[in-house]
């Protein structure tokens, strides 16, 4: 193999056009299987969720799950699709350990759901990415191989199947080719998912974790010089976090340009994506659609949706989570920009339920984006997870307002907060750190100090205020920094005649 220079990202984007396309697959959040009536929960034992339909024994007859259907009109209907008056389930036929009937009940030519979008926000700009299909389909087993270093097949001693998994209700929502995107094309992809994220959250249809795989994405990219045929595509399966998705696009994109560059072909086919090194590589050459001989299921009747039924779903439709961020944006009173690192930092329900629980805009803003960010980042969890609730960080704040907690003690009562220790009220009551606000008590140490430093006391009596700050610091030393500095210096000023 020979060593080639790649290209950089900038350079790579002068000279070629990306197309970018994403299926995304996520896990519905029934109680029970697409086709039986297995619970679905997460976390069992393993071949404790089956019954003779999802293990596909011979003799067995599915049933369409009407939740399922219900959860899959709602979201087509969310992404602006029509609904089929009239629609089928296909047999997707293949032979892989973790199915086991060796086909997959999905949707093929008559989708239940066409021709929607998405707007997403890219850097100020509205980027509508065009949806192909909304369909419905079951979910395979899992694997796990036992005996090799990397948990993959390769040096395995052997493999286990687990099936709780197979038959659980899979819609997959698949975007058109999406072009025009040019240096962009990564962050339109990231965009795509995170807004398909919290669409999906706000109807309420599935838990879309990333990482436990209950929302993951295949992602297609290829290369096109400017005005040529779009190039050939390769599409990197199950990418399961925001963060891999922008990656995936971005390497593939420098990857196909150093093939080309070199003269190369790009082959048709699937890739992994490495978490570690932010690469793709080589998977499987990729199947077309005959290899999987579609054909209507028999022993599955057509799907007719009632019109008025699906018109009630929309009706009952939530509003979507751009307007509903456009209009808290107005009533926190935020430029865009602090809007997008609102958005950014995961914090706009935070915020939201910080607000609902009696806080400012301004001071939950502060709380989320600063000191509770800061925290989120060194830990490397999200923020909804940092170990403090929207209602701790409410009554954190309300100390502060009534002037019980300086913004500094504020810091020290989260700390406590999140090592477990209690609500606000109960660590400040507990740790004693409760603002000295006694008049006397202060005074008496502010005098304290003046005498102790008697040369400073007397540049201030002189006018020279800024001396005072070293008589602040000495009181707030001996209040162990339980005073407020403002008040403590108003007092030193007033005990000096200044
Ligand atoms: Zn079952």
């Amino acid at each position: 193999m020979t060593t080639t220079t790649r290209a950089s990202y900038e350079d790579v984007v002068t000279r070629y056009e990306p197309v970018i396309g994403l299926e995304t697959h996520v896990e519905l959040g029934t109680n029970t299987k697409m086709f039986c009536a297995c619970p679905t929960e997460f976390g069992a034992e393993p071949n404790t969720q089956v019954c003779p339909v999802c293990l596909g024994l011979p003799g067995s007859l599915p049933v369409v799950n009407r939740a399922a259907i219900e959860s899959a009109i709602r979201i087509g209907l969310a992404l602006n699709c029509s609904i089929a008056a009239w629609c089928r389930f296909a047999r997707k036929n293949y032979f892989y350990p973790d199915m086991p009937k060796d086909f997959q009940i999905s949707q093929y030519d008559e989708p239940l759901c066409v021709d929607g979008y998405l707007d997403v926000e890219v850097e100020g700009q509205t980027v509508r990415v065009a949806i192909e299909r909304v369909h419905l389909e079951e979910d395979t087993g899992k694997t796990l191989h036992i005996g090799g270093a990397t948990g993959r097949i390769h040096g395995a001693t052997e493999s286990l199947v687990d099936y709780n998994r197979a038959g659980i209700p899979l819609v997959e929502i698949v975007t058109r080719p999406v072009t025009g995107t040019g240096a962009l094309a990564p962050d339109v992809a990231r965009a795509y998912v995170t807004e398909l994220r919290d669409v999906l959250r706000s109807l309420n249809v599935s838990d879309v974790r990333m990482e436990q795989g209950s929302m993951r994405c295949d992602v297609n990219t290829s290369l096109n010089p400017p005005g040529a045929e779009w190039g050939t595509r390769t599409e990197t399966k199950n990418v399961n976090s925001l963060r891999s998705v922008e990656r995936a696009v971005r390497s593939e994109m420098l990857r196909q340009a150093s093939v080309l560059d070199a003269g190369g072909t790009i082959t048709q086919e699937t890739r992994h994506f490495q978490e570690d090194t932010g690469d793709t590589r080589s998977g499987r050459s990729k199947e077309t659609a005959t290899d999987y001989r579609y054909f209507p299921d028999p022993d599955l009747v057509p799907l007719a949706p009632d019109p008025t039924w699906v018109e009630e779903l929309r009706a009952g439709l939530p509003e979507a989570p751009r307007v509903h961020r456009r209009r808290l944006q107005e009533q926190w009173g935020v430029s865009d920009h602090d809007m997008q690192s609102i958005v950014n930092a995961g914090a706009v329900e935070l915020i939201e339920a910080t607000v609902a629980e009696g806080a400012s805009a301004d001071t939950a803003r502060k709380w989320w984006l600063g000191e509770l960010a800061r925290r989120a980042n060194e830990s490397g969890a999200d923020l909804a997870a940092v170990g403090v609730t929207p209602a701790q960080v409410a009554e954190l704040q309300r100390l502060v307002d009534e002037g019980k907690l300086t913004d500094k003690l504020a810091r020290t009562v989260l700390e406590g907060v999140v090592a477990g220790e209690g609500s606000p009220t109960e660590i400040v009551a507990a740790r004693g750190l409760e603002v000295v606000s006694d008049t006397g008590a202060l005074t008496a140490a502010v005098d304290e100090a003046i005498a102790a430093n008697p040369d400073v006391a007397q540049k201030v009596r002189d006018g020279k205020v800024a001396a005072a700050g070293a008589l602040v610091g000495a009181v707030m030393k001996a209040t162990r920094g339980q005073a407020d500095a403002k008040t403590v210096r108003e007092l030193v000023l007033s005990r000096l005649g200044a």
